[in-house]
């Protein structure tokens, strides 16, 4: 017997999401690109935020008077907040270093054609008509002899 997997709306919001992924770059090429491009707008997004807030840190340092309404952030939040972000910064770095190695690896297009096909098997469309006409046959079904069962 399987264990059920957890059904809480951050999970089904993951299943979908990792579903959608699978469906949409189902080659071991695109989940190279999909994967290097998604480290790397995290990293620069992060970069970019680490940036402003040492930039807002070192002025408010040199200008003690500051607009109370740019000021609601507090030093001691953006000192928090640069502490963790430059931690998540080191990591991504480690995971980009990984990253490469793996985006060193070529397949061949046997290989890749065995992707596409997991790939579909991992992840149908949910809104292939195939499924959604055996879905509507189903639910249709009025005495099916399990459905007491099933409840
Ligand atoms: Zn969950």
């Amino acid at each position: 017997m399987t264990e059920e997997p957890c059904q809480c709306s951050d999970c089904q919001r993951f299943y979908k999401e990792h579903d959608r992924l699978i469906r949409e770059f189902p080659t071991f090429k695109q989940q190279q690109e999909l994967n290097w491009a998604s480290i790397q707008s995290f990293r620069s997004l992060c970069n970019k935020v680490i940036d402003e807030l040492q930039r807002q840190l070192s002025e408010r340092e040199s200008n003690e008077e500051m607009s109370s309404e740019e000021n609601h952030i507090s030093d001691r939040e953006i000192a928090e907040a640069l502490d963790e972000l430059e931690s998540v910064n080191s990591y991504l770095y480690s995971i980009e270093a990984l990253m490469e190695r793996i985006f060193d690896t070529k397949i061949s297009n046997k290989i890749e054609f065995k992707f596409k096909e997991i790939a579909k098997e991992l992840a149908p469309d949910p809104l292939n008509m195939d499924r959604l006409i055996l879905n509507r046959l189903f639910h249709q079904t009025p005495d099916s002899p399990d459905k007491k069962n099933i409840n």
